[in-house]
Formats: C-alpha cells, sequence, structure tokens
C-alpha cells in the first residue's frame, strides 16, 4: 500500500447514472495504479434530498459493478457536529455572516441594478453573485433579526476571506479544468463572491462538508468530474482559512447526453440500474463510458 487513499462521494438523492460509473471507475483506476485505498462516502449532508432506497441502490450499483471500497464507509448526516466545529472557527473569525435576503430580495436587487445598467457577475456555474449589503449590518442587529426568527444563510465573506489569506492560492490539478488547465493551477476563488457554507437549520452545505470529510478520511487524492473543477477554488480557501492539508485534484471528463448536456439522477435511461436490469453487463458499462479509451494501456 502506497498510503494514498482515494473516495467515491456520490449524493443519495437519486439513481446513479452512467456518469457515476465513469466517476468510481476512474477512481478505482487511480488507487489501484497508486497501491492506494479507495473509501465510499455517502454525501447525505442535504438530507430533504436523501432517500433510504438510494442509499440502497448506491452499494447495489457499485457492488454490481465491482467496485472495491475499504470497509469503513462515512455517511455525513452522522458527523453533523464535525462541521459546526468548522463553522464554529470560522464565525469566530467573523469570516461568515448571516445573510437575510431571500431569493426574491436578491432577483429584485440584482434586477433593479441591471435596469441601471450595471453587469451584474456570475459565478463559474452562471448564478449571480450574492449582493451582501447585509455585510454592513451592526451586531446588534443580526442578532436582533435573528432572535426576531429571520431566515438566513452562513455566507462566506469572500473579502475578508481573501484578505485573511494574503496571497495566491494555488492547487495540483492532475487531470484538466473545461479549458485544459491543468498543473499547478492558481485559485480564481472570489469569482464565487460570498457562497453559503450553512443554511441556518443545516450544520453545513456541501462546500464546507466536503473539505472537511476529506480531512477526516486523511483522503490524498480528489478524484471527480469535472462539474467540481471550479469548486476546488472555494475548498481550497477553507483549507487555507481551517489550516487543513490540501489533497491533490484530479477532475475527469463528464459522460454527456446525445444532447450535449451533463447527465441528471432525473433521467431513467442512463441509470446504471436500469441498464443492468436491460441486461447489460459491467464491461458493457465500462464501454459505454468509454473507460478504455480513457486508460489505454
Ligand atoms: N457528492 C458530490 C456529488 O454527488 C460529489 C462530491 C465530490 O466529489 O467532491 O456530486
Amino acid at each position: 500500500m502506497s498510503g494514498r487513499i482515494f473516495r467515491f462521494a456520490p449524493s443519495p438523492n437519486g439513481f446513479l447514472h452512467l456518469g457515476h460509473a465513469l466517476s468510481a471507475l476512474h477512481n478505482q483506476h487511480h488507487a489501484r495504479e497508486a497501491s492506494g485505498a479507495l473509501l465510499l462516502r455517502i454525501d447525505d449532508i442535504d438530507q430533504g434530498r436523501t432517500r433510504d432506497a438510494f442509499e440502497t441502490a448506491i452499494f447495489e450499483d457499485m457492488d454490481w459493478l465491482g467496485i472495491d471500497f475499504a470497509d469503513d464507509i462515512r455517511r455525513q448526516s452522522e458527523h453533523l457536529a464535525d462541521y459546526d466545529q468548522a463553522l464554529q472557527i470560522l464565525k469566530d473569525e467573523e469570516l461568515v455572516y448571516p445573510a437575510f435576503m431571500s431569493r426574491k430580495d436578491i432577483r429584485d436587487h440584482i434586477a433593479e441594478q441591471e435596469a441601471q445598467g450595471t453587469v451584474w457577475p456570475r459565478d463559474p456555474d452562471g448564478a449571480p453573485l450574492y449582493p451582501g449589503q447585509d455585510k454592513q449590518l451592526s451586531k446588534i442587529e443580526r442578532n436582533r433579526r435573528i432572535a426576531d426568527g429571520a431566515s438566513f444563510n452562513w455566507r462566506l465573506d469572500m473579502d475578508q476571506a481573501l484578505a485573511r489569506i494574503a496571497g495566491v492560492v494555488t492547487w495540483q490539478e492532475e487531470g484538466a479544468g473545461p479549458e485544459g488547465e491543468t498543473g499547478n493551477l492558481v485559485a480564481r476563488p472570489d469569482q464565487w463572491g460570498d457562497v453559503v457554507l450553512a443554511r441556518r437549520d443545516a450544520p453545513a452545505g456541501y462546500h464546507l462538508s466536503v473539505v472537511i470529510d476529506d480531512v477526516v478520511q486523511e483522503v490524498s487524492d480528489v478524484v471527480r468530474g469535472r462539474d467540481l473543477f471550479h469548486a476546488t477554488a472555494l475548498h481550497r480557501v477553507l483549507q487555507e482559512l481551517l489550516g487543513l492539508p490540501v489533497p491533490r485534484y484530479r477532475h475527469h471528463r463528464l459522460v454527456l447526453g446525445e444532447d450535449g448536456r451533463k447527465l441528471s439522477k432525473s433521467r431513467k435511461d442512463t441509470a446504471i440500474r436500469e441498464l443492468r436490469a436491460g441486461g447489460l453487463t459491467p464491461d458493457d458499462i465500462a464501454r459505454l463510458v468509454g473507460l478504455h479509451s480513457d486508460f489505454r494501456p
């Protein structure tokens, strides 16, 4: 064993599709090549969308595909205290703030600005950045609103975060980004603005939990789809702020549908279990996702 640790981290909010098969197979390939371990993590932080049947299906699909995971499986919902502790550090350092604007407030604010000719910035996923006026609220006003039961999210104060880090943040990309970015890359977290790190009633969202999980599981190599390439900049910022070790990253190509878009869990025809029920073998799946052309000997 090389001591290198890889992980596959699906969310049990739908049946896994060919894109997940490709990701699991890539992880298995790289873990084997490095004589490392491959862990399974159930990313069920979003309890509202999690279903037991989908988790059961993850185990069945992965078993059928022939992916070998190490025995200890981490389920995010069983480790909420870990995320809360990290959030508390960021709160104590005043690097997060309660953001009170509702979706409608945000939409209205941006529409007003755009009507005046402002080009409102968008994040790498195309969503408009958070306006962030409530960063200016006094502590007294924040506490009053919270005591009054106002709903809010904890958002990262990106300006403060970048000022704290004071220097470029980089990561080692062993795969490639959408524009072929590879090697030692400079992260552009500023493109994301003040992202949500936790909801009022949930201890963490994806970005915070993934960073904590990868540390707790001692992951050395994050192998995942290119749709998460840009999010890596955010993950790097959180690692810097929390003083955490940094894994290597390898983003792989996505499996696209006939319409050229990435697959979604709501499509039945590309679900692993549907294809299995239709008589395909695990080898057929590997061929369908083009695994052999990725790793030609
Ligand atoms: N749970 C995430 C997903 O299903 C993947 C997280 C990751 O690989 O960082 O898209």
